[in-house]
């Protein structure tokens, strides 16, 4: 039987643009489904947007538009990006898409029929900028620390509530023995929250029209998070062929949607008696230029702008190499150049060339079947993007170059059995270094593995201009 795996990202709130934050997971989950694809698994890929909720319906507003009409306008910009970015997602999810709300109200009728639902007066604040409630403790000067004071409003409203707090016990216990938090510092913080004590959650709002009604009381719709969340298994319901991809085996995560996806997500699942995704992998945030990228201090990154300067495979090298995957990652654009002319321009870029003009003419070696290295996937699964890309440089790139060097062919006569061999030797190491770096620059690797198989070609074209 062919392994399955299945990775999601988060799906995109649709009132945003698409940046690097969201860039850097859907990237990092691309690596991985290209690899497990590598590896000869069935592969299902999901990311999407979120559509739902208070914060669209006022965005929808502003821009004179019906929340629909918005949210097809929006989630185009979304599904552009992966595609000018080389996203080889399965299938993009929609949470308005009609297939999508028959499960949520499927899976929420089951928590209530577990006994799971009550109704209760919430009293509280509310971020609209989070789209979620916030306790006293959350916030910082009276307001949500992320958003600016005037998205932290208080509210008083009768909700349908989850009992979370019943699913604390099941959830610490399977979290110490058969853990699904990483890395462990979001595993370790996880655990003190949920030992300090929760509160059950809000799970509908009244009020909000842009939402799922409730299938049990018409007059409220589901909070946003709730229908979000869902996503993840209801593509696996109304897709055809992918029913058995549940559970999925990685949820890839930024920082500040860790408790949804830990904790209440779980608890979702446990009430619905669903089984639990195997694994969730939270990364950290990317800082520019030392500062946090916010929209007021005009720092904001897009994939467009990394793709204009770098091309497709340059960005998501850099990305790759950047990822914050367990602190947050400094960045900027002058230092992606530099690490761009570095890595790519002057090292493989300028190695490949060398050795396909060099060695023109020369048969290379025949590979037979080659093998991921075991320590290089072991790294793309951690998501230690960085260390597995540098596993591959020391390898296979710095060894050739170090043996060109070493041995300097281009002062060989061309009938010279050392200058055949070592180009040879070259050329095997650089299609090592490509057939593993595939999953992160594919459509580089490829155009140099057929400039270096059976055959010796000089490349047509320059891999990697330099970039001034
Ligand atoms: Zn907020």
């Amino acid at each position: 039987m062919t392994k399955k795996f299945y990775v999601t990202t988060p799906i995109y709130y649709i009132n945003d643009i698409p940046h690097i934050g969201h860039t850097c997971t859907t990237v990092a989950a691309d690596i991985l489904a290209r690899l497990h694809r590598q590896l000869g698994e069935e592969v299902f890929f999901l990311t999407g947007t979120d559509e739902h909720g208070q914060k669209v319906a006022e965005c929808a507003v502003k821009e004179g538009l019906e929340p629909q009409a918005y949210c097809d306008k929006i989630a185009p910009t979304f599904i552009e990006a992966w595609k000018n970015i080389n996203i080889s997602n399965d299938f993009f999810i929609r949470t308005t898409d009609s297939r999508h709300i028959a499960v949520v109200q499927e899976l929420l009728q089951k928590i209530y029929d577990a006994g799971d639902a009550y109704k209760a007066k919430y009293e509280g604040y509310y971020c609209i900028g989070c789209e979620s409630f916030k306790t006293e403790t959350d916030l910082v000067e009276g307001h949500c620390p992320l958003h600016p004071p005037e998205k932290t409003v208080k509210k008083s409203e009768e909700n349908w509530f989850f009992k979370l707090s019943k699913y604390v016990p099941q959830l610490i216990e399977k979290i110490e023995n058969d853990n699904y938090i990483f890395p462990e510092g979001k595993r370790s913080e996880i655990l003190a929250k949920l030992k300090a004590g929760v509160n059950d959650i809000s799970l509908s709002r009244e009020n909000v029209e842009w939402g799922i009604p409730v299938p049990w009381d018409k007059s409220q719709t589901f909070y946003v998070w709730f229908d979000a969340l869902i996503n993840y298994y209801s593509a696996t319901r109304f897709l055809e062929g992918k029913a058995d991809f549940w559970p999925a085996d990685l949820h890839l995560l930024g920082k500040e949607i860790l408790w949804f996806h830990t904790v209440i997500w779980q608890a979702m699942l446990l009430s619905a008696n669903i089984a639990l995704p195997k694994k969730t992998f939270t990364h950290s945030f990317y800082m520019i230029d030392g500062q946090k990228m916010s929209k007021s201090l005009g720092n904001v990154i897009s994939p467009k702008q990394l793709t204009d300067l770098f091309e497709v495979d340059g960005a998501r090298y850099l990305i790759a190499r950047s990822f914050p995957s367990e602190n947050d990652s400094d960045v900027g654009i002058v230092r992606f150049k530099e690490k761009y002319n570095a890595d790519l321009a002057n090292n493989l870029g300028n190695l490949v060339s060398r050795v396909a003009k060099l060695g023109a003419g020369i048969k290379s070696i025949k590979i037979s079947e080659p093998k991921l290295g075991e320590e290089y996937v072991k790294l793309i699964d951690n998501l230690k993007l960085d260390e597995a890309i540098g596993w591959v440089f020391e390898n296979y790139i710095d060894k050739s170059n170090n043996r060109l060097n070493e041995i300097a062919p281009w002062k060989l006569a061309a009938d010279d059995p050392k200058r055949t061999e070592v180009l040879q030797e070259c050329a095997n190491n650089i299609r090592l270094a490509a057939f593993h770096l595939y999953p992160i620059m594919p459509d580089t690797c490829e155009k140099i593995e057929s400039c270096l198989n059976e055959e010796i070609k000089p490349l047509e074209t320059g891999l990697f201009p330099r970039i001034k």
